[in-house]
């Protein structure tokens, strides 16, 4: 028996808004190619946050994702503001679904300005780290925090993932788009680890493109890039771009890939608009589930349906109101139907690539994953709330800590030394970035060191939050305020 003929249990996720229209849709074309897959139902988002449960997916859900390992979801609404967090960010962090994986790729008779230009590319999106971790404080009542973790794992499974999927599809260059520029630490951490790993392909190009050149290369060329792995943030931004470059989001699928559950999703969200009213596009929902056909090696299945797709799209018979205005529109549900109609036949100017299964990256599962040789505490960040001038908080901070192990180096606002004063112009907010560095450099900051600190510091200042700044290896483990030498 064939992986393509072996029966194969999917969760399915309605979702919210337009969401059952899309995966009712797919599901029909999925089936209709014979596709060896069986269902099981589960609901999140909208109707579970209404039924009281914060995080948006009942437990159900979870089990079943976790015995099926593979879901295909529509599109889930958010609550906007405080409170319960999005549903889809739950469902990608709970099951580690590191990878996100968005091809665009020019559509038959999608007309855009890039039209014929050949726009054919994947952006592969780490997708649980960076900001989107979700570690978030008030400083002050008037200062927000959000932590920007990245780690050495999480680079190290992005950037194989990316290379895997270039060497299955055939693709000749993976870029890494990054702002390392700026962020060294973390930014720099995906630069490093791509460039680290990319010997390991030597039939694929490497490139490392700056994020914000990224974005301007991918509206001027697009045609150039084939692979860009990039970090949460930035690849949430490009991958929103890159599908505008092919019509827009009606038209961009989305794999969440784990090393043991994946989950396939539209780019786009619930639309709410156009619920119930059988008007919307399904394709980025039925293209997802292309992905997904081939994450389960059905293959030609998948083939079957892009196929028809480009057929269907080429035709333009009967096309959906996004793409060709109300009046020519046909409802999804015909769409749908011609879309059926068309599988088994090709199109002879547009051709799918050769798919190979996609060997996910072996890592390490240990948590103590990176070894220091050495390490060291050389000083303290120390965050204080204070409504005074830097002019008056630094001296009065350095008498304060006069004779202790710990002196001042500098003040820092919003990252921009201001004590000792470079004579810069900014405006301050009442969050100060006290750096203290070790008065013997050959003396290791302990935590008596610090408590002695706190206490003294803290008896006069109100201090929101401490960082200790560590030599890793010999190297600095943090970098400096802008003007700090
Ligand atoms: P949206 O639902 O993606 O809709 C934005 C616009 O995109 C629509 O008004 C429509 O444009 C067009 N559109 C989206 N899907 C379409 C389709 N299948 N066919 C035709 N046109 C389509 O974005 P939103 O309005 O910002 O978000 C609504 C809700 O979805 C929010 O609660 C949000 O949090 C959630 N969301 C969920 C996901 C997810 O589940 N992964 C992703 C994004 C957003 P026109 O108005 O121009 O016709």
């Amino acid at each position: 028996m064939t992986a393509s003929q072996q029966k194969k249990t999917v969760t399915l996720i309605p979702g919210d808004g337009i969401g059952p229209e899309c995966v009712e849709a797919t599901c029909r074309i999925i089936e209709a190619t014979g596709a060896p897959i069986e269902w099981d139902i589960h609901h999140a988002g909208a109707s579970i946050f209404k039924q009281g449960l914060p995080s948006g997916v009942p437990q159900d859900t979870i089990d079943s994702i976790a015995k099926t390992k593979v879901a295909l979801k529509g599109p889930l609404e958010t609550p906007v503001g405080f409170g319960e967090k999005s549903a889809n960010v739950t469902l990608r962090k709970l099951f580690e679904t590191y990878g996100n994986i968005r091809p665009v790729r020019e559509l038959p008779g999608i007309k855009t300005p890039y039209s014929g230009r050949g726009i054919d590319l994947v952006v592969v999106r780490e997708n649980v780290e960076d900001l989107y971790a979700g570690i978030e404080h008030m400083q002050t009542p008037g200062v927000a925090q959000c932590l920007k973790l990245i780690s050495a794992k999480g680079c190290e499974k992005i950037v194989r993932l990316a290379f895997e999927l270039a060497k299955a599809e055939g693709r000749k260059t993976v870029h890494c788009a990054s702002k390392s520029n700026i962020m060294k630490l973390t930014e720099g951490l995906l630069k490093r680890t791509f460039e680290a790993i990319a010997p390991q392909y030597p039939e694929i190009e490497s490139q490392h493109i700056i994020i914000d050149n990224c974005a301007h290369q991918l509206v001027k060329k697009p045609e150039q890039f084939d692979v860009i792995v990039t970090t949460n943030m930035n690849g949430d931004i490009i991958s929103d771009l890159s599908s505008a470059l092919i019509g827009g989001l009606g038209f961009a699928p989305s794999a969440n890939i784990g090393n043991e559950v994946a989950i396939f999703e539209a780019v786009h969200g619930s639309a709410p608009k156009y619920a119930g009213k059988n008007v919307i596009n399904p394709l980025a929902v039925l293209l997802s589930g292309v992905l997904m056909l081939r994450h389960l090696k059905m293959f030609s299945e998948a083939a079957s349906i892009e196929n028809a797709v480009f057929v269907t799209l080429e035709e333009g018979k009967c096309l959906t109101r996004d793409i060709v205005g109300d009046e020519k529109a046909a409802s999804t549900t015909r769409f749908t139907d011609e879309i059926i109609a068309n599988l088994g036949r090709s199109s002879q100017k547009w051709h799918i690539r050769n798919y190979k299964e996609i060997k996910l990256p072996h890592v390490r599962k240990d948590i103590d994953f990176v070894k220091a040789k050495s390490r060291q505490i050389v000083g303290v960040d120390l965050f204080v709330e204070s409504a005074l001038p830097a002019d008056t908080l630094g001296p009065d901070l350095e008498k304060i800590m006069a004779g202790s192990k710990l002196k001042l180096k500098m003040i820092s606002n919003r990252g921009t030394k201001v004590y000792p004063s470079m004579g810069a112009i900014t405006d301050c907010v009442d969050h100060w970035f006290c750096r203290f560095m070790t008065v013997d450099p050959k003396e290791e900051v302990t935590d008596a060191t610090i408590q002695d600190l706190l206490q003294k510091v803290g008896s006069k200042y109100r201090w929101v939050h401490l960082e200790k700044l560590q030599e890793i290896d010999g190297k600095q483990g943090f970098t400096k305020a802008q003007g700090e030498d």
